[in-house]
This record gives structure tokens, sequence and C-alpha cells, in this order.
């Protein structure tokens, strides 16, 4: 059985007639409360299906649907546990039709954003593409369209881009797309602009709740507030030294606004933490120290003081990545004095955090060579996989004719003869008809641009899209919709096309190994087996192959499972969010990483003043990294970096110095080594002797 609650954990729990702000340091059960009033709630008679609880990620989601149903049981499934992004793919497709949003509308992932913001603003750089990307995209986050974007433009650069956002969005809307800041803007939108609506999702929403209620932009918030109504029933949670997300339109004006928009708001704090020992603690209330407070707070631990938390300092990259693979051989031995560390030994018990995804790389060939089994979450994703990208473009395609860039993708990939040429007399003319390259195809007078051949191909490659779409929509269950994807994969020869164009036999093997998975787990969610990890609809009805389709851009891992494997994870500090280890290391804590100081850093009194928010980001992304850690924590840092293709000094971060440990830097001890070694030996020893047993024993 799970421990009680403590008294003001209770009190957040109980208050449910109105508003409810959990504010309060991290690991002190702020997203327990969150799983804890579900139960509540549904035991006080709420239909499940009224309770709405709006996680960060699709992996927190996922990980709370499954304490919710440890605590409730089935019913659990029946509540809509989702990112807000998530919600708002939900709203859209109920409601998106009056905003002039097709039901099979697509969601663009951002290497699509990137292609269309290069044709829209005739540029063919990705670096340029990227950064109208994010001008944009912060724009939309604070509620800005084009015209609003360039009413309040400052500079001639900041009028450029937002007429190129306004070509965008009308390519956006001849695809019937959107992006990722749409599925937060069109749903306000909707509620803003249509009453009868908004009064429906308000009746729906019996009460809301929001984890990491810090990291929420202006547009989320909005969204809360029209969703929650004059009522106001919900309860958001969320620590202001946690907000990690300023960069991308964040806003912590959220967390001071709550009280004044909510005069009835109710206040419960939480101090006492229930995941760190006393040393590690201390590290983190010393390093969030120096930051400005919104609201103040005290946390303590009642764990003891524990283990010291270490600091390492490595000659170079490769020694720091030797020297953690060291770390976890001789914790997971028992070679290393003092933490009391019995149950932990785990693989899965253990996690590197780091600042940027390209640290990953040298830890990763430590761990190669050591054999510890790792994985790497917050990097790239199965779903910006090449070939995940091309099969996710195809599906595109079946549910939402009008998407475009997903055309592209499709006619060129596999290769069907359809030339460039060809497509450019396409774009040319669709763009002059205003039809999407789709109704091009079977435009009666293409002809008249393109030789009859060309016309048949394409043509052809149209009704092959057409059929597909048909089957789609009739399939469901799970064996029907695995029987038509393999016959798809077939027609369109897609492990030869991946044979003809990779390297080698071995790498075309492992994507089509890649694709395999993909279309079993596909045709999984049409049979209702698999959690919707998007909570986009409800588990365990069965979909049609079409309605699972849409909602695959939304989804950045395969396995919803994958905290149950047994392996050392490797993240970065952003991603690890609300997560816990009983081991953490940190590593590449050094100036420049972190805090993260970008190269082009200039000197004006301007950015002094954007460097100090900056700093105090980076200082809370330091906190969020020390307070993953329950049982051990290692700091470490390197002596020199890489820099380019050379070798520079490098100092620790001043983030370490304002830990204040008592010990000082620990050396590298060479019987340390020679112990864990000897450990590790013992422990292969071990298991193959368990294993002979086992086989013996069968015999
Ligand atoms: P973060 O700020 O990192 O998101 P949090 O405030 O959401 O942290 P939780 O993840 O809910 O904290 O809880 C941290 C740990 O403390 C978890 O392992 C949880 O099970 C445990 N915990 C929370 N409340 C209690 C309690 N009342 N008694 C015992 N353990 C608790
Ligand atoms: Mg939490």
């Amino acid at each position: 059985m799970s421990a009680p609650l403590n008294l003001p954990q209770l009190e957040a729990v109980h208050h449910v007639q109105g508003p409810c702000l959990v504010l309060a340091g991290a690991g002190s059960g702020k997203t327990r409360v969150i799983t804890h009033k579900i139960a509540h709630l549904i035991q006080l008679g709420l239909a499940p299906e009224r309770i709405a609880a709006i996680t960060f990620t699709n992996k927190a989601a996922a990980e709370m649907r499954e304490r919710a149903k440890q605590l409730v049981g089935k019913s659990a499934q029946k509540v809509l546990i989702c990112t807000f992004h998530a919600l708002g793919v939900r709203m859209l497709r109920q409601n998106g039709e009056v905003l002039g949003l097709k039901k099979n509308f697509s969601i663009l992932d951002t290497d699509d954003v990137t292609s269309i913001l290069k044709d829209a603003g005739g540029s063919s750089d990705l670096a340029t593409a990227r950064k109208w990307q994010w001008a944009i995209s912060l724009w939309k986050n604070q509620g800005l369209n084009a015209a609003m974007a360039e009413a309040q433009a400052q500079s001639d650069n900041e009028r450029i881009t937002a007429r190129i956002m306004a070509r965008y969005e009308e390519r956006l809307s001849a695809y019937q797309s959107v992006d990722f800041d749409d599925l937060i803007g069109l749903p306000l939108k909707l509620l803003q602009q249509h009453a009868d609506v908004c009064e429906a999702w308000q009746q729906q929403m019996g009460h809301v709740l929001v984890d990491e209620y810090q990291d929420t932009s202006a547009t989320q918030y909005e969204m809360l507030k029209l969703l929650v109504g004059e009522r106001a029933r919900f309860t958001a949670v969320g620590d202001d030294d946690q907000s990690i997300y300023g960069w991308r339109g964040a806003t912590l004006d959220n967390l001071q606004k709550l009280p004044v928009d909510f005069p009835a708001l109710k206040l419960v704090k939480l101090e006492q933490n229930y995941r760190s020992t006393g040393a590690i603690l201390q590290a983190a209330n010393n390093v969030i120290g120096p930051n400005p407070k919104l609201f103040p707070k005290t946390l303590f631990s009642e764990w003891g003081p524990g283990e010291p938390v270490r600091v390492s300092d490595a000659d170079n990259e490769e020694h720091e990545a030797e020297r953690i693979v060291l770390r976890i051989q001789s914790l997971r031995a028992g070679t290393d004095t003092g933490v009391g560390l019995g149950q932990w030994r785990d693989w899965k018990h253990f996690a590197v955090l780091y600042r940027a995804n390209h640290q990953s790389r040298v830890l990763e060939q430590a761990f190669r060579k050591a054999a510890i089994p790792y994985k790497v979450s917050g990097g790239q994703s199965f779903f910006d996989r090449a070939e995940i990208r091309d099969l996710c473009a195809w599906l595109r395609l079946w549910v939402n004719n009008d998407d475009d860039p997903a055309f592209l993708r499709c006619v060129t990939t596999p290769k069907r003869g359809i030339g460039h040429t060809t497509l450019q007399k396409l774009g040319e003319f669709a763009s002059q008809y205003r039809i999407s390259l789709f109704e091009a195809v079977f435009s009666h007078s293409l002809i008249s641009v393109l030789p009859p051949r060309a016309v048949d191909s394409l043509q052809a490659f149209g009704n092959e899209i057409n059929d597909l779409q048909f089957r789609a929509r009739h399939t469901q269950g799970s064996e029907a919709a695995l029987a038509l994807l393999l016959q798809w994969l077939k027609d369109i020869q897609y492990e030869k096309h991946l044979y003809d164009n990779e390297d080698s036999d071995k790498l075309a093997a492992a994507r089509w190994t890649n694709v395999l998975d993909f279309v079993d787990w596909m045709a999984k969610r049409c049979g209702g087996e698999v959690d919707d990890a998007a909570g986009v609809s409800l588990v365990s009805e069965a979909k049609s192959l079409l309605e699972v389709a849409q909602t695959i851009a939304l989804l950045s891992a395969l396995s919803d499972r994958e905290n149950e494997q047994d392996v050392v994870t490797l993240s970065t500090l952003h991603a690890a969010k609300g997560l816990e280890w009983p081991h953490v290391m940190l590593a590449g804590v050094n100036e420049g990483l972190l805090p993260f100081k970008p190269e082009e850093d200039g000197v004006s009194s301007q950015q002094d003043a954007l460097n100090l928010t900056r700093i105090q980001e980076e200082r809370r992304l330091m906190y969020v990294g020390i307070t993953r850690a329950q049982r051990s924590l290692l700091v470490s840092w390197s002596k020199r970096r890489k820099k380019g293709r050379e070798m520079v000094n490098a100092m620790p971060s001043r983030f370490i110095a304002e830990m204040a440990l008592d010990v000082a830097t620990t050396k590298e001890d060479p019987r340390e080594k020679l112990r864990a070694l000897r450990a590790e030996f013992a422990l292969k020893v071990e298991a193959e002797k368990a294993l002979a047993d086992k086989a013996a024993h069968k015999a």
C-alpha cells in the first residue's frame, strides 16, 4: 500500500468546489496530489470522463494514467489524462469545423514547418527558416496573428518575419494543416469566439487538474480559464523554481495572475520533500537561493543527511564518461561506502543527466564499451527516423488529401518515376487554381501543362491513395489493420526501397525492423489493445486505422512502457522534469554548458539584462537536475572540453560553488577503480553461474 498523504496534501485533495493552487518545491508530492485527487473526485461520484488532468508530456500522461488505475481501477481509463496539445486535438476534432477546419486536418511536424517556411520566405537556408519558426512560434504563444505581429514589430527584420508568417498561415490553411502552436491557439479561438462551444466544454469539464503549471504559456492559461469558466473548479500544481521553458514562451506571469484572476483561490503549500536525502536537498536549496522568489518556500527532508553529494573533476569528456561508468559499477557492486543501497542496484535506478543533446554521444560510447544497457530519452525520437517519417507522411495523406507536404514526400518515396519537373509543373498548376496537389492530379485541364504519361502516373498514384483511404476507413480491429498495413508496404515495395537506398544491408534491416515495429504498434492501437499515449481518444475503444493515423504526429515514443526496461537513463535535463531516480549523475556541469552560453554572446547592456534572466533559468535547470536524485548525487565537470576541433581549458560551473558542499572535490582513487572492476567481474561470474545452474536444473 502506498504511504498516506500528509495534511496539506489532503487539504488540496479535498478542496473540490473551487480553484486550488498547490505551490511547492521539488519532490514534495505535487504530482501525487493530482493522482489522488482524481481518485477522490471519482469516489465523490464525479463521472471519470468529466475529469481532465493535463500533464507536460505524453510520457507523464501515461505514468499518471497507470498510477490512477492503481488507485481506482478501470474507471481511471475514462479520465482524460493528456497534454494541452492532445486536448487541443480533441477539441479541434470535435468542433474545429466552425473555424473552417476539416475533421481530417493534418498535424505538421517541425520538418514540415521549416520546409513550408523556406518556401513562404523564399530561402533555402535551414538556419534562417528555423529563426522564422522560432519567432512565429513565440508570437503564436502570445496569441498574436500575422497582422498583429506586424503591427507591433520593432524592426525591419520583425516586419519581414511577420509577412512571412502571413504567407505561412495561408499555406497551412490551404493544406488543411495545423502546427503544434495551433493546437493551443485554435482551440482558444474556438472557446473565445463561439459561446455555444465554450459552454458545452465548460459543462463537460467537472474538474481540470494541471501538473507543472509553472511551464504553461500565456495561451494555455487563457485556454484553461475558458475551459473552467465561472465555477473555476480546477487544481493547478507547480513550482516557480522549476520553470525551465521560458525560452519557449512559458511565463511565470501565469502563477502571479492566478490569485488575481481567481480571488477565491485556495493556496496550499507543501514543505516536506519525500524524494531526496538531506544532503541532496541542502545542495538544491543552496543553488536556488540566489534566484528571486515569487513566493517564499521552505523544503525539508526526513530521510536524514544521507551520503554527501560528490563532485568529480575529470581531465576531459572521455575521462568524465569513464568515471561515470565506474561510479555506476561501484554503486551496483556495493563497493561504494556509506550509501544504504540494498535495493537500488538495478540499471533502471541510475540516470545521467546533461544540458544538451550532443553530450550523450561520449557517454553512449563509454556505456557501450562497458556493456551497460541504456536508453537515451529526450533525444532523437523514434518518430524522427526517416523511415517512420516516410510512413507517417503516407498515413497523413490517407487522412487528409490536401496535405501537400505529405503528398510530395509520398509521391517520391519510394521512387515511382515521377520526377522533379513534373512535380514543379503540378505545383504551379495547383497554386494557379488554388487547389491542393491531390486535387490538381484529378483536374481535367492538367493535361494542358503536363504530357499524358506524367498525368497517367500521377493519377495512378492518386487512385492508390483513394483506394487505401477507403480500405483504412473500413478497417477496424488489430488483425485486419495489420493485414492492410503489411499489404500496403508490399504494394509500395518499401522494403526494397530501404535496401536500395541504404549503404549497408545491416542498416536497411534495422530500418525495416523499425517499420515492422511501427505497423505492429499501429495495428494494436486499432484494436484498443494499447493505451492511447496521446490521450486523444479514450482507451480500449476499437478505432479505424484512419482515426489512429490522425494522432500519430502527437506521439514521440512508441512504447509507454519504456520505464519498465531495466536500463540506465541518459537524458537532457529538460526531459527529466518531474521524474526521479535513486542515483543521479549530472554530467558536463561546466561554465558554458550549464549555464549554457550561446557562442555569439555580445556585451550590450540590453543583453546583460537578458543574460541575467537566462542565468536564472539555467539555475532553475540545475535545481531541477539536483532534485531528481533520491539517494545519491554526483556532479561532474571536466577540465578540458572540445570546442569545434580544438581542446580548450574549461571551468567548473558557478552552480557547483553555489551548492556550497562541505566536502571538496573527490579525487579519483585507483583503488576504487580496481574494486569496481573486481566487483563487476564477481557479479558477472555469479550471473553466469546462476544461468548454468538453471540449465543444469532443467536438464
Ligand atoms: P516534482 O517537483 O519533481 O514534479 P512533485 O512535487 O511532483 O515533484 P512527486 O513526484 O509527486 O513530487 O513525489 C515525489 C516522491 O515523493 C514520489 O516518490 C512520491 O511517491 C513521494 N511522496 C509524495 N508524497 C508522499 C507522502 N505523503 N508520503 C510518502 N511519500 C510521498
Ligand atoms: Mg511532479
